[in-house]
């Protein structure tokens, strides 16, 4: 299987490059953040409780996470790979999720980290406030949250995959195309 972490922080463009690599390497794309926000949509119990710390552009808590990630895995029938999108985002989560894939006789291959700077970071997220619906993108106190949030919670992950030589950092300045191609090659060489 070909299991690829998509890391960044928020607007970095985790999503719309999962969807190129899931088209080209035939994988499922698993958004941690998508299975929350369709969970509040529908008014599930987990939408509910996800909702308070989504708002607040807070980790909802690894327990909960950790087990609906768990869950969204085992509904794919001998899936080609997945691309975790948003998952991990602390240390917990990286060793629970290496410890469910070693039970599936599986791995993470590769860790994909794209890489741009805050004030881009902000300047994405306003702009995609406008189509997004999402009202964490649409309050620039909650985007700082969500960096700072990152910075100190997530960037850590990193260190996870480097010490088992999985990390690639990816420059995430340049056109759509152009990371694309990063990726690609990325995947191709590392594989
Ligand atoms: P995203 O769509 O990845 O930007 O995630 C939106 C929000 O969902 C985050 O700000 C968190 O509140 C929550 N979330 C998504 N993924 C995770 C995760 N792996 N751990 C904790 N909270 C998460």
């Amino acid at each position: 299987m070909l299991n690829i972490v998509l890391f960044g922080p928020p607007g970095a463009g985790k999503g719309t490059q999962s969807e190129r690599l899931i088209e080209k390497y035939g994988l499922v794309h698993l958004s941690t953040g998508d299975v929350f926000r369709a969970n509040i949509k529908d008014e599930t119990e987990l939408g509910n409780l996800a909702k308070s710390y989504m708002d607040a552009g807070q980790l909802v808590p690894d327990e909960v996470t950790i087990n609906m990630l768990r869950s969204e895995v085992v509904k794919h029938d001998a899936p080609k790979g997945f691309i975790f999108d948003g998952f991990p985002r602390t240390n917990a989560q990286a060793q629970a999720l290496d410890e469910f894939l070693a039970g599936l006789q599986t791995e993470i291959s590769l860790m994909l980290a794209l890489e741009v700077e805050e004030n881009e970071l902000k300047t994405r997220l306003l702009k995609r406030a406008e189509f997004s619906g999402r009202p964490d993108d649409a309050d620039p106190a909650v985007i700082e949250k969500r960096i700072a949030v990152y910075n100190n919670e997530t960037a850590p992950v990193k260190a996870f995959y480097q010490a088992q030589h999985k990390f690639v950092a990816i420059d995430g300045i340049g056109s759509i195309d152009e990371i694309t191609q990063r990726l690609f090659s990325a995947i191709d060489t590392n594989n």
